[in-house]
Parts: C-alpha cells; structure tokens; sequence
C-alpha cells in the first residue's frame, strides 16, 4: 500500500513528480492535460525521458491519470460522446508512454435517456476507447456520487459495465478506483470497522476485489447517501477519522493504493491528511 496526492503538473508535466516527491508522497496521480478543455502539450521524446527519468529517481513506480472532467459516455450528443472516446483513448496511451500504470475516468451524465440506454451507451463508449489498444495503462472506473443522473454510483452498474465491455474487449482487463467520498455519498457506509467490512464485502460479491485497483481517498462534507460530490479533509468531514483507521487496517486493502485528492486550497492541509493516512496504515 502506496499513499500519495493528486499534484498539480501545472508548467509541465515533469513537475507532477516534483511535487509528488517535495510533500513526501510513495504515489502520485495528475492531470496530463487540462482537466477543462483544450488539446493536451505533445508528448516530445525529451518530454518523456526527463518525467520518467524523475520518476525513477523518485523511487516512483505506480503513478496514475486522471481523465479531464468533461468526459461523458452516456451523452446523446454524438460530437460530447465521440470527443470522449477520443481523449480517454488518448490518456491511456499518452500514460502508457510515462509509464503510467492506470487511469480513472468518470463516466458521464445520462441527462437525456434512461440508466439501462445509458449504460448500453457507456459501455459502447468505453469498447471503442480500448479497441485495439495494447498499451499496460489499466483503465479504471471510478464510482461516481450519483449526482444528478451521474452513471456508476453503485456497484451493479459498475459490475454490468465491466460485464459489458469485457464480452466485446478481452485483450484489456478493466478495473475499479474507489472514491470514499463518492461512495459514501451514493450511500455506502465507511465510518467504522464494520460498516467499512460490509462495504468491501458488497464490493467483492458484486464487483470482484481483483478488480479494486486504486483508493481516492476523500473525506466528505456531505451526509452518506447525499448524492453530492464534495471533497473534505481527512477527519474532518462524515466520513471521519475512524472510518480512514478503519479502512487503512483493512487486511483485503494491503495491495491497493491510495489517493488524496483532498482540498488544495491549503497547501498544509493536504500535507497532514498525508501524514494521518500514513500513520493509519497498519505495518505487514
Ligand atoms: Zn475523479
Ligand atoms: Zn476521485
């Protein structure tokens, strides 16, 4: 178990490592382009060596992207859509040259249509983004807060995705990032040691632990069940500090890394959710 933040790579992408290993992070996530809008910096020869040679250096070897925030699979629009499968199918191999191990998406919005047409269209999306895609990249799917009618808010959706695409695409293996916050919001409890088992057991029966490749791990401002996606600092939000000891002690989560993507609007604040989480985990 890796913990790390989701750093800024504004200025060029070799200072998302820089501040990686400035705040002591094992791990680290970013944005290869922005997350607004807008064609991303070519990735030059120079541009590579010098990221992956800082990784290295760094003692990095799991690092992650964040597709940008527009993305939406389950858009009618057909310019929304297909723009999406472009630049997802982009950061994966954009990623797959800096050596990136996995890269989260969300999913989109089904504004429109109804879940089941959303999905069929989502999923339909997601073939497209792997088809012929040979690169080590993992795709993952991250769990949304079910926010307006945001697709993947819960575990079944998740696992008919995975189940749809995976009986078109077998030459890539799909996997899962797991916002607490997001979770939490969608109604999956994560404020003690018992209700956090539970949430993993439903996880495993419904998804597949194999599949749980990365943690985001966010406080909530919000209620569980509240369906809002807002970010708060480890401890000081719904989910609480108990719930974090809970989930760092969790024996079937050794293996899965985890992300900060708390509030940068203090620099110090994520700094010491970094120091929490590190002194939650339980030593092997
Ligand atoms: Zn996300
Ligand atoms: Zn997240």
């Amino acid at each position: 178990m890796k913990i790390g933040i989701h750093v800024s790579a504004a200025g060029g992408l070799i200072n998302a490592p820089i501040n990686a290993q400035a705040v002591g992070c094992e791990t680290f996530q970013f944005f290869s382009r922005s997350p607004r809008g807008g064609s991303p910096a070519p990735l030059t020869a120079k541009v590579i060596n010098e990221f992956k040679a800082r990784c290295a250096n760094y003692g990095f070897t799991d690092y992650y992207i964040h597709t940008p925030y527009y993305i939406n699979f389950a858009s009618i629009n057909d310019r929304i859509r297909l723009g999406s499968i472009e630049v997802v199918r982009q950061e994966l191999e954009r990623g797959d040259k800096l050596g990136v191990a996995a890269t989260m998406t969300h999913l989109g919005s089904a504004k429109e249509i109804n879940l089941k047409k959303a999905l069929t269209l989502v999923a339909d999306s997601l073939i497209k983004v792997l088809r012929n895609y040979k690169g080590k990249n993992q795709l993952l799917l991250e769990i949304s807060a079910g926010s307006g009618r945001v697709v993947g808010d819960n575990f079944t959706d998740l696992a008919e995705l995975i189940n749809l695409v995976e009986k078109k695409i077998s030459h890539q293996r799909l996997g899962v990032c797991f916002d607490t916050a997001h979770a939490f919001a969608s109604g999956y409890d994560l404020r003690n040691e018992q209700s956090v088992k539970n949430t993993f057991k439903q996880f495993d029966n419904i998804i597949g632990l194999d599949r749980l490749v990365l943690i985001h791990a966010n406080d909530s401002k919000v209620e569980l069940g509240s369906h809002k996606d807002r970010h708060e600092n480890i401890g000081k939000g719904k989910i609480g500090r108990q719930g974090f000891a809970a989930l760092l002690k969790l024996s079937i989560l050794r293996k899965v890394n985890f992300i900060l993507e708390t509030p940068w609007s203090d620099e110090a604040e994520v700094k010491k959710d970094l120091h929490t989480l590190k002194k939650l985990r339980v030593k092997k």
